[in-house]
């Protein structure tokens, strides 16, 4: 059996080499680094894919979720609502901005941000919402559009975990995650389902205003060469990186199909143990791209399995052990720990075990045999 790994670059690699090569050849023989034509056609084919209108590709995930936000000309003291239990970048961009985050907890089954506690958390200086697709399952968009439509609020998806996700509508529809909301942000990191071979980022968005006004903000506020009309920043996703995704776009569907069967494996061999819950799915209303398949550990010890695990050259993870209004950098003092009741249990129980599409029917069984064994 090959070595587990967390994600399998490596082997994925293997499989797209001789493409990719020929492709890191044309960019470095036309040295076009910045802006070159594979950024275009990149942009066009995820277009096409997503069925939105606009993709503007910048830097890195956290990147696009702040230009969104500065997109959205959200002024200092405005709240901005999001999930407890998410990747800090969500947070972070808030607070950069001047902007006031508002930490609310999320649903016990899906690990997404709870609708009611969204609603409940609204004041009058409420701007804008958040949610994050967390694990690669989309958020409960209908119930969060219905909210931001009522008190008039913009909502901005975090599609960093859940790009090639569907979310099916109450009336039937379906549409990409990242399409769903008036912007959304994603990241092409090396480990996310659409993983780039260095940093990257999206901004998408359905408004043609909007995708005009971020195209300038991503470069230094310029909407004509040297005229700067808004303070901008300088955020790029680079030729070579637009080269590899292009490629691995026309991948993503398989990708994020192989991460599924690995997951509905570990579920089935996973699910009947008493101390385990398996990922919930929705199927009805999201398909589940598996960024990550995240375990509960209920009465037992989670850090206990996290280090047996390790000991069996099993790498995992927890994701995420602090709860955001925990953390240092932004812990509220008067915080009432009464709001978070779920975060505060998740970060306590979740585990995530190694999940990627190189992933054999082979290496899950062990994996999850392992599982098994140190729960008894
Ligand atoms: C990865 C991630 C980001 C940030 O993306 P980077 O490209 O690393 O900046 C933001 N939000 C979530 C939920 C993420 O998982």
């Amino acid at each position: 059996m090959e070595p587990i790994r967390m994600v399998d670059l490596k082997g994925q690699y293997t499989f797209i080499e001789p493409e990719v090569r020929k492709a890191l050849d044309e960019v470095l023989n036309t040295t076009s680094f910045i802006n070159g034509p594979a950024v275009k056609d990149f942009q066009a084919d995820l277009e096409k894919y997503l069925d939105v209108k606009h993709v503007i590709p910048c830097a890195n995930g956290t990147d696009a979720l702040q230009i969104a936000l500065m997109g959205l000309k959200l002024q200092p003291g405005d709240e901005v609502i999001t999930a407890d239990f998410t990747f800090a970048a969500t947070v972070e961009v808030i607070s950069l901005l001047q902007l006031v985050p508002v930490l609310v907890d999320v649903d016990a089954k899906s690990f997404n941000i709870d609708p009611i506690a969204v609603e409940a958390a609204i004041t009058p200086k409420t701007k804008a919402i958040i949610p994050v697709h967390l694990f690669g399952q989309a958020a409960d968009m209908d119930a969060i559009n219905a909210i931001a439509e009522k008190h008039d609020l913009y909502v901005i998806e975090d599609n960093a975990q859940g790009i090639g996700s569907t979310y099916t509508h109450a009336n039937g529809k379906t549409a990409k995650t990242g399409t769903l909301g008036h912007v959304a942000a994603t990241s092409f990191f090396p480990s996310k389902n659409l993983g780039a071979y260095g940093d990257g980022g999206a901004i998408f968005t359905n408004d043609d205003e909007l995708a005009h006004f971020i195209r300038g903000i991503v470069n230094h506020g310029m909407y004509e060469r040297y005229y700067h009309d808004v303070v901008g920043v300088n955020s790029r996703l680079d030729t070579m990186q637009a080269a590899v995704l292009k490629i691995k776009l026309q991948y993503l569907d398989f990708y994020n199909e192989r991460r599924k069967e690995a997951a509905i494996r570990y579920t089935s061999l996973l699910k009947d143990h008493p101390n385990i819950l398996t990922p919930h799915r929705d199927a009805d209303c999201s398909s589940h791209v598996f960024h990550q398949y995240t375990l509960r550990i209920i009465n037992h010890d989670r850090d206990g399995l996290v280090k047996f695990l390790n000991e069996n050259e099993i790498p995992c993870g927890v994701y995420y052990p602090v709860p955001l209004h925990s953390q240092k950098a932004y812990a509220d003092p008067g915080v009432d720990e009464s709001r978070f009741p779920v975060t505060n249990q998740l970060v306590k129980e979740v585990i995530s075990l190694p999940m990627h599409s190189e992933l054999s029917e082979e290496q899950v069984l062990f994996i999850s045999n392992k599982v098994l064994e140190y729960l008894g």
